[in-house]
């Protein structure tokens, strides 16, 4: 059992896509941090609430072993690292808590420009590159089909012009990237947007309390957006 703290620990996107809304949203919420002398943990000064900045690669992992109690992160990270626990037998410790309504994207799979889709049978025998194995795994195997998962951490969409690859399964928003490349897109995975994530087990000291008035504050600066 981690010890108890009566300071809450949330993670965000040091720089990125979510780095900057997910700071302005807390702002919102009433928080404000001390100018950091590092560039990885801010002190929080309106209320005992810091950050801790880091890759959202991260964010999963630090929720899972207690290190931080609530991060924000792309519904994409934290379904692929549960699937990939799960996978591997682990239990669910996080959960996505709220929709944040940015960082809005769609994992899906696309084709070459030039491939008649007519479904998803067509993926049979098939290889294809995505940074998101766990949750393409699940899908084929939910959609019945046997295809060969390439796991690429980066530059996806270069893979089947490389010939690494058939096709893609990425994170799509405006489709520029897929077009840039000669892909369409065929199928919907997910549907992806920033979320509030947090532990199944809320602890059992000051911090509940400090959750609590959190999540209370996030719903109505979250609702006024809408
Ligand atoms: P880090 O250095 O933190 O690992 P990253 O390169 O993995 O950064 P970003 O590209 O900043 O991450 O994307 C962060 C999140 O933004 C994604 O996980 C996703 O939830 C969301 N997002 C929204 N639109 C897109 C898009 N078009 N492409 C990629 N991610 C997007
Ligand atoms: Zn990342």
């Amino acid at each position: 059992n981690a010890p108890a703290r009566d300071r809450l620990r949330i993670a965000i996107q040091k720089s990125g896509r979510l780095a900057e809304p997910a700071r302005s949203l807390l702002t919102a919420c009433g928080l404000s941090w001390r100018q950091s002398r590092d560039k990885l943990f801010c002190y929080g000064e309106s209320l005992p609430v810091d950050l801790l900045l880091v890759r959202d690669d991260d964010i999963p992992g630090l929720i899972a072993d207690g290190v931080c109690d609530f991060g924000i992160v792309g519904r994409n990270e934290l379904d692929e690292q549960a699937a990939a626990r799960r996978q591997i037998g682990l239990p669910d410790t996080y959960q996505a808590l709220r929709g944040l309504n940015f960082g809005q994207c769609r994992l899906m799979l696309a084709v070459p420009e030039e491939w008649d889709w007519q479904g998803v049978q067509q993926l049979a025998g098939k290889r294809i590159a995505t940074s998101y194995p766990a949750i393409l795994t699940d899908w084929l195997a939910a959609q019945g089909v046997d295809a060969q998962v390439v796991e690429l951490s980066g530059s996806v969409e270069i893979a089947p012009r490389l010939g690494t690859a058939d096709l893609i399964c990425d994170l799509v928003s405006s489709g520029a990237t897929l077009a840039a490349n000669q892909l369409k897109p065929v199928e919907t995975l997910l549907e992806s947007e920033a979320v509030l994530a947090g532990p199944v087990r809320t602890p059992d000291d000051a911090r509940a309390g400090l959750m609590a008035m959190l999540l209370r504050r996030l719903d109505g600066v979250v609702k006024q957006q809408d």
